[in-house]
């Protein structure tokens, strides 16, 4: 079976400006690494569609869908960026960014449930998690994993997914979305203190949330993942998992504190490939959240995309 790397040269477009953490460069990194390490004949790649906007209103709701589009349709049109909060930056290319995102996790998706590949790694941005039922933030616009979520709920009629979180963020658009859907059974561990200072009490019965304290290491990390999430979600028995994967737990990376290396992210992609090869047919679709170290990042990718392709 394959293991699918999705992505489209319009996530590339999408530009905050001069310094920001959250740049281009970060899939050009991913993208020589790959090569660079011999990778790229472990995947199949696919480029990523536009997502629908009846598959974003499964997450988000129909006003703020219409609003978002409207406001990156004009930054289009004035070919001018505009700021939707202090670190998110719409520029001209953003619409189609977001939209390829989003489609993205949903095309893998669909292509992980009709059996055509195993398993799929989107390597798209603007990130998702962040991203609330009403509102953009955090460098995220669109909820590309809570979108791809309820589409296999919704759409495609399973009954039990759970959505892994390991950005050093909190994945409070994840948890604003999904909240109480027993359907789901998210799962994430984050820094705290750190943005967005939310999720030290979870919003519903259906969250593990595992906050820990800057220069938290890799093999605390592992011991509360072993206790904390893996009998949670051996009970649930998925029938899909998805992964919110962001990188920036890596030790070399400044926008958290956390003390996670290439390694890490290899063994936490093992536990998870584990479940869901248990109960879930090896079913995975895992897209790209935070990681702003280009070199870690590149590693760390990697290191999730050996263990996704079994190479
Ligand atoms: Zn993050």
């Amino acid at each position: 079976m394959t293991t699918a790397f999705y992505s489209h040269p319009d996530c590339r477009r999408h530009d905050m400006g001069r310094g920001h953490p959250e740049c281009p460069q970060r899939l050009d990194a991913i993208d020589d690494h790959l090569i660079a390490q011999g990778l790229t004949a472990a995947f199949e790649r696919r480029e990523a569609p536009l997502v629908t906007l009846d598959d974003l209103a499964l997450a988000h709701s129909s006003g703020y869908v219409a609003e978002l589009r409207d406001f990156l349709q004009q930054v289009a049109e004035s070919g001018q960026s505009r700021a939707i909060d202090p670190d998110t930056i719409a520029c001209p290319d953003s619409l189609g960014a977001a939209m390829r995102a989003a489609g993205a996790a949903v095309a893998a998706t669909d292509a992980v449930i009709d059996g055509e590949i195993e398993n799929a790694f989107c390597a798209v941005r603007p990130p998702g998690h962040h991203a609330t039922r009403a509102a953009a933030m955090g460098f995220c616009f669109f909820n590309n994993i809570a979108v791809a979520a309820r589409h296999a709920l919704d759409v495609r009629g399973l009954e039990r997914v759970a959505i892994v979180d390991f950005d050093v963020h909190h994945g409070n658009g994840t948890e604003d979305i999904i909240a109480n859907d027993e359907r789901v059974l998210m799962v994430s561990f984050f820094q705290h203190p750190l943005y967005p200072y939310s999720g030290g009490v979870p919003k519903g019965t259906n969250m593990v949330n595992l906050p820990v304290p800057p220069y938290t290491r890799g093999g605390e990390v592992r011991e509360l993942i072993e206790t904390q999430w893996m009998p949670r979600l051996e009970a649930f028995r998925p029938q899909m998992i998805f992964i919110s994967a962001g990188f920036d737990a890596h030790r070399e990376d400044d926008l958290g504190q956390l003390g996670l290396v290439e390694a890490d992210y290899a063994w936490i992609t093992q536990r998870i490939k584990a479940v869901a090869d248990r109960h879930a047919g090896g079913r995975i679709v895992s897209s790209l959240e935070g990681g702003y170290n280009l070199s870690a990042l590149a590693r760390s990718v990697a290191a999730h995309l050996r263990v996704l392709a079994g190479v």
